[in-house]
């Protein structure tokens, strides 16, 4: 006999791990299907947790969840060859109560939110993998099959959070598989150094905690972003670029992390850790025009599966969870109504989404994937290297006269662009930003 649930959760990343969470504390009876041996075995995040949507799904994680420093600095830095400009914000309003944003080590919080899900009354697999979904005569997801012995499983509504690749829903024609320009493949190393080291090298004490979020130079011309993150004992370090970047510039992830790492802003950061950790990882950067149908007869996506990712803010695990526990709140409306999980019902779950930041956001930022992709060159390449070199001439006193070093400046800028190009260039920002 094949056993039957409410829901099956496929994944127990952020988004599984919300939408599981929340449908067993509604009293569904809900599987979810891990394949890596336990949940956050297989996830790479950089990371920052932001509090404010994991408060909406279990209020009192701060009780007992493995929270890394709590962030009280941003670091913007605009990088040229070797030097970086930078914008820093500070504040000790961030030292409150309950932290807006947190570091965390996924393997560890993974673990975590995984034991919160089984103690709301969810049955988790781990190491088993969905192979396929099933569908019915007509069409309608009505469960899974699974790598187990006699491994078919059926339930009411499947929800695919499988992350990033989707090959489930690909297979089945869901959605189309994830494309070179619309996914970026980031790789990371944890660091290993003394607590008080960390503490001196940040200007933070206790769990107090510093983002360094970097682009310019360091990404030789492509589209990506490199960032250091500080954890108690450790600084995670990674950056990340469109997969068909890579491909046509033909640079490895790995020597462009290495080339960051001896960048001179980076390097006297990370002086005498120790690596111990190194992991790669796509995410979804094509923005709301690549957000794929969100729900279907018996299934939903959501998470990093459904691209809900904010590349432009290095938000993801907050859209995951808040699409989790979303999508999770409209299947248990429908069933309490006793009605059935097709795709007209299942749609209260994409317009309950549009009505959240999460596609509100999304919107804002339509056009600024494609914009820097086209213009890489431009944004992540000429522009910081001009500002470096103002920079740079402001700040040397060497008896030129000031007027000569401004009309210098602006000569440089429109050398490279010309007025045309720096006004283009102004006009399709602006544009994009919304
Ligand atoms: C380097 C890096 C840095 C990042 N930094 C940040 C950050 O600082 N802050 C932030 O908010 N976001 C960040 N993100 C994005 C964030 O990690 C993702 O948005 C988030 O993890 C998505 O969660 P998810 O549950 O949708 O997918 P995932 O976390 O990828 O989980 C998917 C799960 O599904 C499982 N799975 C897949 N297929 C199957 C199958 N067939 N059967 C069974 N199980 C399956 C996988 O093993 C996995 O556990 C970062 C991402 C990367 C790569």
């Amino acid at each position: 006999m094949v056993e039957k649930f409410d829901c099956i959760v496929v994944g127990a990343g952020m988004s599984g791990n919300a939408a599981a969470y929340t449908l067993a504390k509604r009293g569904l009876k809900v599987l979810q299907l891990e394949r890596g041996e336990y949940s956050g075995s297989k996830n790479v995040q950089g990371a920052i947790l932001y509090a404010d949507m994991l408060e909406k799904i279990i209020p009192d994680f701060r009780e007992d969840a493995p929270l890394e420093r709590h962030l009280i600095e941003q670091r913007f830095w605009m990088m040229s060859e070797n030097a970086h400009t930078g914008m820093h914000y500070r504040s000790d309003v961030f030292n409150e109560a309950q932290p807006n944003r947190y570091t965390i080590i996924r393997s560890q919080f993974d673990k975590w939110f995984s034991r919160r899900v089984r103690e709301a009354g969810a049955l988790v697999l781990t190491e088993t993998t969905v192979l396929e979904l099933i569908f019915d005569a007509y069409g309608a997801c009505v469960g899974v099959r699974t790598d187990r012995e006699a491994g078919v499983v059926h339930a009411d509504v499947v929800v695919l959070a499988e992350g990033v690749n989707g090959l489930l829903g690909t297979r089945a024609a869901l959605r189309p598989a994830p494309k070179a320009d619309t996914v970026a493949l980031a790789v990371k190393e944890m660091h290993f150094l003394p607590q008080e080291t960390i503490e001196a090298r940040f200007n933070v004490t206790g769990d107090e905690g510093v983002v360094i979020e970097a682009a310019g130079a360091i990404s030789q011309g492509m589209t990506g972003m490199g960032f250091i993150y500080t954890n108690r004992e450790c600084l995670s370090v990674g950056i990340g670029c469109l997969v068909g970047d890579f491909a046509k510039s033909g640079v490895t992830p790995y020597s462009l992390l290495d080339q960051f790492k001896q960048h001179p802003s980076v390097k006297p950061l990370l002086e005498g850790s120790e690596v111990k950790e190194y992991s790669a990882h796509l995410i979804p950067e094509g923005g709301y025009k690549h957000v794929p149908q969100l729900c279907g007869d018996g299934w939903v996506v959501v998470g990093d599966a459904a691209q809900l990712n904010n590349a432009i803010h290095r938000e993801g695990s907050n859209l995951a969870m808040t699409s989790g526990r979303i999508a999770a709140e409209a299947i248990f409306q429908i069933k309490s109504r006793r009605e059935k999980p097709t795709k007209a019902n299942l749609s209260m779950y994409p317009k309950m989404l549009e009505d959240s930041f999460v596609i509100k956001d999304l919107k804002k930022y339509r056009d600024m994937p494609a914009l820097l992709h086209a213009n890489s060159q431009n944004f992540f390449l000429t522009y910081p290297e001009l500002v470096s070199k103002a920079m740079e001439s402001f700040l040397r006193v060497d008896g030129t006269p000031k007027r000569d070093k401004e009309r210098a400046t602006f000569s440089a800028f429109r050398k490279a662009r010309g007025w045309s190009g720096l006004v283009g260039d102004a006009y399709k920002l602006a544009r994009a930003w919304r």
